[in-house]
């Protein structure tokens, strides 16, 4: 993760909490790629996305991340919001 995320808090036990994905993550855990290191969501939520766009991440097993968007308007998952948003008759950029 190079952007600063909105979703991240540091603990008190130095630990990072995922709001998003409600996962705690060790420092170590956080600069790995299926956690924070390669989460696309920071990048593409400071880009001012559609206002209809909700990040969605899930930790089911440890060492294991899940990202894709939906579209709050038609109800839809999207996986690469940044090429499909813009080509939509309701985008409205936040
Ligand atoms: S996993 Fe992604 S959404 Fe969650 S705290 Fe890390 S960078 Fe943010």
């Amino acid at each position: 993760m190079t952007d600063y995320c909105p979703y991240q808090l540091l603990t008190a036990a130095a630990q990072v909490h995922c709001l998003l994905g409600d996962a705690l993550l060790s420092p170590q855990d956080s600069t790995d790629l299926w956690a924070c290191a390669g989460c696309r969501i920071p990048r593409i939520m400071a880009n001012r996305p559609c206002i209809h766009l909700e990040p969605i991440k899930r930790f089911s097993l440890r060492g294991q991340g899940v990202t894709y968007f939906r579209c709050s308007l038609l109800d839809i998952v999207i996986d690469e919001p940044e090429t499909l948003c813009p080509m939509c008759v309701d985008y409205e950029q936040s």
